[in-house]
């Protein structure tokens, strides 16, 4: 069911924030012609990873442990299909990809584990929002071989919620030279900075 999303897309061109024209909201993004080698590592196949994801990052413990009717219950449509059925929203739609606040965090819109913090975020440029580094320990790794690739799937520690992959080397001027390459719909931003609260207290 596309229709959420549709209205998240809708809040974010109107996002007055946002320096981009309020481009009538087709599937443009879905069928932009690819024009740089890192578009293509986030194949934006809305379903096929939901049948092809491997069972073992499944049976990974995590803290917070829900059915999928308990998931279904909280979460929109979209947020399911991409947190708990490992799917990937369209590129460039997403509510945080062009999203630059300069201090804040970003938490798992399943569980609220702060993830990563508004310091952490880049412009890679990609369609997705990008992150170099991550709150210590939030979020886990594992390797997906789906699609034929060998690449590495980031899921948030604390309730398993599938929230992208990570690429390394790419030559990005960071200082992990890593990209988090985040579904915007796994995420929920904060501008209150639980990181630094917690360490204050
Ligand atoms: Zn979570």
């Amino acid at each position: 069911m596309r229709f959420p999303s549709l209205l998240r897309t809708f809040y974010a061109f109107s996002n007055a924030t946002l320096h981009r024209a309020p481009t009538p909201f087709t599937t443009a993004a879905s069928v932009r012609p690819v024009t740089a080698l890192r578009a293509i590592s986030m194949p934006s196949i809305p379903f096929v990873g939901a049948l092809f994801h491997t069972a073992d990052s499944r049976k990974m413990s995590h803290p917070v442990q829900k059915s999928d009717s308990e998931w279904q219950a909280q979460l929109s449509p979209e947020q399911f299909r991409v947190l708990r059925e490992k799917g990937t929203e369209a590129p460039f739609t997403g509510e945080y990809d062009k999203h630059q606040p300069t201090s804040g965090t970003y938490t798992c819109a399943g569980c609220n584990a702060p993830l990563y913090t508004a310091d952490h975020k880049f412009k890679s440029g990609c369609g997705w929002p990008a992150f170099f580094d991550t709150v210590p320990g939030a979020v886990t790794r594992h390797s997906d071989r789906t699609f034929g690739m060998e690449r590495i799937e980031i899921v948030c520690t604390n309730c398993g919620g599938h929230l992208g992959h990570v690429f390394k080397g790419e030559g990005y001027p960071t200082p992990t030279d890593e990209r988090h390459c985040v579904n915007s719909v796994s995420l929920k931003f904060s501008k209150e900075d639980p990181v630094k609260e917690q360490s204050k207290a």
